[in-house]
């Protein structure tokens, strides 16, 4: 039998195992630490208290076939020359004949002072139920503190995660002012980007439709504005302070600190890999997903980290592992995107789809095809046991 081990059970890693279930002689093992997968494409959701934890999650072992096998552990390092993983609380290391590492994604502080004490990083399931409970906590003890800082909430960032998460704050706010007879005059929603640009993937007319929509619903986002500080109850910029006793972190990720602590070479935990998705020298080390870094032929430069592209990454690797245990030769990933899509809350959002984004789309239209999209992949994945199962 040989033997295939699966680290993460995120959008990449449960891809790699659907397209991998059913090769003969093949065994199957995916690790993970959580017992569930969650849509991490709407974590902001639960951070902001607009979806419940149950909506972006399901359960692993009941989706998968019964002849994978599936640990619920915490993967510490990999070692690519011994072909071992080691694992949190467990004596004895794991070991493989190939390997698909699919670790994901961390919330990236870019080592500012205070920013891993104080701010709130958006990074899985219960890193976005603490944001939802700091948030309600600091407008509900309003009404005992009268500290106006209850009040203020600072993102940091204006990046995509930033925008949806904004979108879904001001959605919310006016039912958490109701809920907790708050004065709305004094509610303060700051969005602080260190670039003069807010969302630089997006043609202009559309960013400038998001932050006029943004800024209609009470955020104002501050470009050009390099965060230096963040305190208990603030943010510093130069010589400016911006207060605030709620500050929600998404200025970034990296990939996941397994990769640095086995000593990959790697930059902000990704692995630039080979256009065959393994690592160099390593044919049976396969990297895919957030923690890697993949060229793209046309641009020369890597992909985006996106969900999209790791479950593209995923399939490849399932038909590039297939051609090694063939005799075959292995094929470059290539990857043409099927566009982006921005929601501003749960009815309004910006896109550019087709051919270079040259259709584009805002306002209620796009918020219909994001959940669309990610209906999609919560079916696809959730119903990967039974699919297999009634293929096999
Ligand atoms: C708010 C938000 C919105 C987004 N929206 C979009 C979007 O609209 N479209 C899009 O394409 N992308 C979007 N993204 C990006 C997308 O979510 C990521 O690119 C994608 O999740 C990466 O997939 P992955 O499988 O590599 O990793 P992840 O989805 O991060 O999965 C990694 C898995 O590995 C597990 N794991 C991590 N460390 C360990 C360990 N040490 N041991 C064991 N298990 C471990 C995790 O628990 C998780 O299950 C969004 C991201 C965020 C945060």
């Amino acid at each position: 039998m040989t033997e295939v081990v699966v680290l993460g059970a995120g959008y990449a890693g449960l891809r790699a195992i659907r397209e991998l279930h059913g090769m003969p002689n093949v065994h199957l093992t995916l690790i993970n630490r959580d017992p569930y997968h969650y849509e991490a494409t709407a974590l902001h959701t639960v951070a902001i208290g607009t979806n419940e934890p149950d909506h972006i999650t399901f359960d692993i072992k009941q989706a998968l076939p019964e002849d994978v096998t599936f640990t619920v552990a915490t993967v510490t390092k990999i070692d690519v020359e011994a072909k071992t993983i080691t694992l949190a609380d467990q004596s004895q290391p794991l070991t493989y004949d190939y390997l698909i590492t699919a670790l994901g994604f961390e919330s990236e502080d870019f080592g500012i002072k205070g920013a891993d004490e104080y701010a709130l990083p958006l990074e899985n399931v219960k890193t976005a139920e603490a944001i939802r409970r700091h948030l309600e906590d600091r407008l509900a003890g309003y009404q005992e503190t009268q500290d106006e800082n209850d009040l203020h909430i600072i993102v940091c960032g204006a990046g995509f995660t930033s925008v949806e998460l904004l979108g879904e704050l001001v959605h919310r706010i006016p039912s958490l002012i109701e809920e907790y007879h708050l004065p709305a005059e004094l509610i303060q929603i700051t969005c602080l980007e260190a670039a003069p640009k807010v969302l630089p993937m997006f043609d202009q007319k559309l960013v400038d439709y998001a932050v006029q929509y943004l800024a209609d619903h009470g955020a104002v986002i501050h470009t050009s504005t390099p965060i230096d500080e963040v305190t208990p109850t603030g943010v510093k910029s130069g010589d400016t302070t911006f207060n605030a006793n709620t500050i929600i972190w998404t200025t970034g990720v990296r990939g996941s600190h397994v990769i640095a602590d086995s000593g990959f070479q790697q930059k902000r935990n990704r692995v630039a890999v080979d256009p065959t998705l393994t690592l160099k020298d390593h044919p049976e080390v396969f990297i895919i997903g957030d923690v890697s870094a993949v060229p793209d032929p046309a641009s020369g430069r890597f992909y985006p980290t996106t969900g999209q592209i790791s479950i593209a990454q995923a399939t490849h690797v399932a038909k590039n592992l297939r051609a090694q245990l063939d005799g075959n030769a292995m094929t470059p990933f290539t990857y043409k995107s099927l566009g982006t899509v921005c929601s501003l809350g749960p009815s309004v959002g910006i896109a550019e789809l087709g051919d270079r984004g040259s259709m584009k789309l805002r306002g209620r239209k796009v918020s219909l095809l994001k959940k669309m999209v990610n209906d999609r992949t919560i079916m696809e994945e959730s119903g990967v046991g039974n699919m297999l199962r009634h293929l096999s």
